[in-house]
C-alpha cells in the first residue's frame, strides 16, 4: 500500500485556486505522519508555467490534452482515474467546490473508494483516517474513522491556511496520457465573470460585512464610513445583496464567495451556517449585534452585544482619531 497522499490541483484561466494550496499544506502534513510523497495532480491545456507554483509537492502528476480545457466533470474524472489508481494513494484530497464536488464524488465511485465530503479538517491517527465533516448545512461538524487503504477527501476553502502549500521550486513533473474522448454529460457552455469594475472581496484584507440589521438601504453609509475608517471595503450578507442593497460581487457564504481577510466585521449578521461558511475562515472576527446569543459570536474572536447604530459611529470616530 503507498503511503503517498495525492492533491488534484483546481486552476481556472491559467491561475491555480487558493484552496489548492490549503489542500497542499494539509497534504503535507499528512504526508509527514506517513512517511509518503505529497503528489500534485493537474489536468488541462498549457500546464507548464503553473508547475513552478506547486513547490510545495515533491512531483507532479500533469495529464494535458485539448479535450481538458476547460473543465469537465467526465473528462477531468478520467484522466485522473487511471493515474490515481496506479499510484494508490493513501488520501486523495479534491477541493469541495462546484468542480470538486462532481470529481470527488465521481472518482470514488469509479475506484470504488470511500469519500467524505465538505471536510474542514483530515489528519491520521495512528494510522487511521480521521475527517472532520461539516454536516447539516454546517450547524454540526461529524468526524468520520475511514475505514480501507484509500480514501477521498473533499475539503472546504478555508479550511486551512494556503500560505503552507506555497512553495515555489521545481518539483518532478510527470506527464499522463490524457484519455481518449468518450462521451460529455456536462458542457461546458461559457464562463461567467463577475461584474467587472466591481472589487474582489476574496481578495481585500479588511472586511465590514453588513446584515440584515441594517434595516434599510439609506443606513448602509454607516457601515461604509466604518470601512472606510479602517481602509477596508464593505461585503455584505446574502438577504443584502437579494434585496438589491449591494451589488452580488459583494456576497459572503455558501452561494457567494469565499473570503479570509485578516480581520472580518459582521455588523448585524447572525451568523446562519450559510453565512460563516464564507468568512470564518478570517483571522480576526469581530461581531456587532444587539443579541448575545447570535451564532456569529461562537465565531467571532471579539464581540459587541449592543446597537449597531450606536456602536458603529463611536468606534469609527476612535478608529479616526487614533489614526
Ligand atoms: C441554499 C442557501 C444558500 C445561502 N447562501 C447564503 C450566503 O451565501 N450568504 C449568506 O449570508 N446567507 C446565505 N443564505 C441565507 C442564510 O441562511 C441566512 O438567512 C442569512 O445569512 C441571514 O442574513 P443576516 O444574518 O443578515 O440576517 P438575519 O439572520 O435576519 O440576522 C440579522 C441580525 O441582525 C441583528 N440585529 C438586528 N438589529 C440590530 C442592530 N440595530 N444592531 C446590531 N445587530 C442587529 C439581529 O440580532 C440578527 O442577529 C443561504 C441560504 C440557503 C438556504
Amino acid at each position: 500500500m503507498s503511503q503517498d497522499i495525492a492533491v488534484v490541483v483546481e486552476h481556472l484561466g491559467g491561475k491555480i485556486a487558493d484552496v489548492a494550496f490549503e489542500m497542499l499544506g494539509k497534504g503535507r502534513e499528512l504526508a509527514k505522519a506517513t512517511g509518503g510523497r505529497l503528489l500534485a495532480l493537474a489536468a488541462g491545456q498549457g500546464l507548464a508555467g503553473l508547475v513552478k507554483e506547486l513547490g510545495a509537492a515533491d512531483a507532479v502528476l500533469l495529464c494535458q490534452g485539448a479535450g481538458l480545457e476547460p473543465y469537465t466533470p467526465d473528462a477531468h474524472q478520467k484522466a485522473f482515474a487511471a493515474a490515481v489508481k496506479a499510484r494508490a494513494p493513501r488520501v486523495t484530497l479534491v477541493a469541495n467546490t462546484t468542480m470538486g464536488m462532481d470529481l470527488g464524488a465521481g472518482l470514488a465511485a469509479e475506484l470504488g473508494w470511500p469519500l467524505v465530503a465538505y471536510c474542514r479538517d483530515a489528519r491520521l491517527e495512528g494510522g487511521t483516517l480521521v475527517a472532520t465533516s461539516q454536516i447539516y448545512g454546517g450547524k454540526l461538524l461529524a468526524e468520520a474513522q475511514v475505514a480501507g487503504e484509500h480514501a477521498i477527501v473533499s475539503m472546504l476553502a478555508g479550511s486551512s491556511p494556503a500560505e503552507a502549500g506555497r512553495a515555489t521550486g521545481a518539483p518532478a513533473v510527470e506527464e499522463i496520457a490524457a484519455p481518449a474522448a468518450g462521451p460529455q454529460r456536462v458542457r461546458f457552455k461559457r464562463l461567467i465573470q463577475p461584474a467587472a469594475g466591481d472589487v474582489d472581496i476574496t481578495r481585500e484584507g479588511v472586511l465590514v460585512s453588513v446584515g440584515r440589521g441594517i434595516q434599510s438601504k439609506d443606513n448602509i453609509p454607516v457601515v461604509e464610513e466604518l470601512a472606510q475608517a479602517l481602509g477596508g471595503t464593505v461585503s455584505a450578507s446574502r438577504p443584502i445583496v437579494d434585496q438589491g442593497w449591494l451589488p452580488k460581487t459583494r456576497q459572503v457564504g455558501k452561494s457567494g464567495m469565499t473570503v479570509k481577510p485578516r480581520l472580518y466585521v459582521a455588523v448585524g449578521i447572525s451568523g446562519a451556517p450559510e453565512h460563516l461558511e464564507g468568512m470564518r475562515g478570517a483571522e480576526l472576527i469581530v461581531a456587532v449585534n444587539t443579541d448575545a446569543n447570535a451564532p456569529i459570536f461562537n465565531v467571532a474572536h471579539y464581540g459587541v452585544v449592543g446597537d449597531l447604530f450606536e456602536v458603529l459611529p463611536l468606534l469609527t470616530e476612535k478608529i479616526k482619531s487614533s489614526a
